[in-house]
């Protein structure tokens, strides 16, 4: 098989080279990079995935469809640094307190890794880590082996965090409110093409990414993890030159690295199965779902969905429900189980339900986001805009709805609202620390009449300005499916970033 794959693919290196993947374990980072492995495969190159067990059952169907890939798991010591015994994934971490010590039980890994990559057959030419391994810089310069890594964000939001750290305009600011201009961004292909002025974009330390908050409890990572990226050799980018080219090209030239758009992965297999089951095991019966969506008319139902680790507290929840039923509208409802209190229950069991018999799907757990996404019933999507959420958004061609949480999140819905246009703002205005499963959200609540108002505003048909926005967002899912194609630019791109390591690797063994 992998012969066919590779004389229909023609590659010019008559050398194999043998890329190893750590995925960092959050669903968010894990779920892309299975992706990546599957379209490094496709162009028929060594492939081995390590992570470790809790984290390959969760997937063990969609393994068994990835032959070509290699997956190698090493036991993950959770209960060594005072985790709940399973606990092999951020997202079933269960309190804020204990981020540390999955953070150190990974630290653990250190030494079978390291084993295992100065012994592997064939050697590795190659390294893509997550974010959460930043030692591995020093065995990656002892093996002589370039190391990459996949951070998961935007390149937009890459080149906002790399200016911020350099400009450090929020340093000067007099409150958290206050906005400030994202500094020394490029102007935009359209801007340029239109002879219009470069857009202003401006942010609030509210909005801040946590890392470049100094009295976090967390700083001390955050510096590991940022010195981690510094010295990596490279950048691979979930994202496509389409998408945001000046921003991959401004990333490259204020980083000096190599930057490889590959994206969207999502689109990386059209396999009912790879699709329905990516990253975990629904907590629905698909068909059901499917069955549900296919009685309601197309482009009329609301996707709802805070990714693997959003919570929301509980008044919140109620209120977007509350927004969300008074709309009118058919939608589904992803909820995260660990969202539980007894009143919420029973007003979900209870009130909740009859109202909203047949309108909405309810999901509590996991949820087959891209099946759902891809459905032709499907007009809108509320994201907390993580950026795989958002990616797969633009990849369906379903405008988005945005309601960030923290993170990176504030920054892609800059992008998605004011540069791209192809989304609503709920109006959320700051990172909430229920983000980390407190109560004690600091953001003020956002309320139901904003949620209908948002929604009224994406969903409309006969306005102006949201054909506009459908259009955008529709032309963006062409240019997805085209970069993933054989002679597009994100399968180009990987075949340059093949290119790279199979010269790095032959200049390595014969000077
Ligand atoms: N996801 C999913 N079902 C869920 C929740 C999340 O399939 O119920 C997937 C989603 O499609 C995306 C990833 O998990 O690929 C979440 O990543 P994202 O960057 O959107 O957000 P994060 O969870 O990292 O905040």
């Amino acid at each position: 098989i992998m012969e066919t794959i590779s004389d229909h693919h023609h590659h010019h290196h008559n050398h194999k080279p043998h890329f190893i993947l750590i995925p960092w374990m959050a669903q968010g980072h894990f779920i892309p990079m299975i992706d990546i492995a599957r379209l490094l495969s496709l162009h028929s190159v060594f492939v081995t995935v390590i992570t470790t067990p809790g984290n390959t059952s969760r997937i063990s169907s969609t393994i068994s469809r990835l032959l070509p890939v290699h997956f190698t798991t090493l036991s993950f010591p959770s209960t060594a640094t005072g985790l709940p015994p399973g606990c092999e994934n951020l997202d079933s971490v269960p309190s804020r307190d204990l981020a540390r010590n999955f953070y150190n039980a990974a630290k653990l890994l250190r030494q079978p890794l390291e084993h295992y990559l100065r012994t592997s057959i064939p050697p590795p030419s190659c390294i893509i880590a997550g974010v959460g391994f930043p030692w591995l810089h020093s065995i990656a310069k002892e093996l002589n082996v370039p190391r990459l890594v996949f951070q998961g964000f935007s390149c937009f939001s890459l080149l906002c965090n790399h200016n911020l750290s350099f400009f450090k305009p929020h340093e000067t600011v007099s409150s958290p409110s206050q906005p400030f201009l994202l500094p020394h961004l490029p102007q935009t292909r359209q801007q340029q093409q239109q002879q219009q002025q470069q857009q202003q974009l401006m942010i609030t330390k509210s909005e801040l990414p946590k890392f470049f908050d100094k009295s976090s409890e967390f700083y001390d990572i955050y510096k590991e993890l940022q010195e981690g990226e510094n010295s990596a050799d490279g950048i691979i980018v979930n994202s496509f030159d389409e998408l945001e080219p000046e921003y991959a090209e401004f990333l490259a030239k204020a980083t000096k690295k190599r930057v490889w758009t590959v994206g969207p992965v999502s689109l990386s297999s059209e396999d009912k199965l790879d699709v329905s089951e990516r990253g975990n095991k629904a907590d629905i019966n698909e068909e059901d779902c499917l069955h549900w969506l296919n009685t309601q008319v197309p482009g009329s139902v609301i996707y709802v969905s805070f990714g693997s680790m959003g919570k929301l507290a509980p008044e919140q929840v109620k209120e977007l429900g509350f927004g969300l039923e008074e709309t009118k509208r058919p939608f589904i409802w992803v909820m995260k189980t660990s969202e539980k209190s007894p009143e919420l229950e029973e007003w979900l069991a209870g009130e909740f339900r009859e109202r909203n018999e047949g309108k909405c799907f309810l999901i509590r757990g996991w949820a087959p986001q891209v099946m759902i996404l891809k459905h032709k019933a499907v007009g809108g999507f509320l994201t907390h805009c993580g950026w795989n959420s958002t990616l797969e958004g633009v990849a369906a061609g379903v405008p988005l709805m945005t309601w960030p949480l923290g993170a990176d999140q504030f920054l892609n819905e800059k992008l998605v609202v004011e540069v791209l246009g192809i989304g609503v703002r709920v109006g959320a205005k700051a990172a909430v620390a229920s983000m980390e499963g407190g109560e004690k959200g600091s953001g003020e609540m956002v309320r139901r009449e904003m949620v209908v108002k948002a929604v009224e505003r994406l969903m409309d048909g006969g306005d102006e300005e949201g054909k506009e926005r459908r259009e955008r967002v529709k032309e963006l899912e062409e240019k997805a499916k085209k970069a993933l194609m054989i002679g597009g630019s994100s399968w180009l791109n990987l075949d340059l970033l093949i290119g790279y390591v199979s010269e790095h690797d032959v200049v390595k063994l014969h000077g």
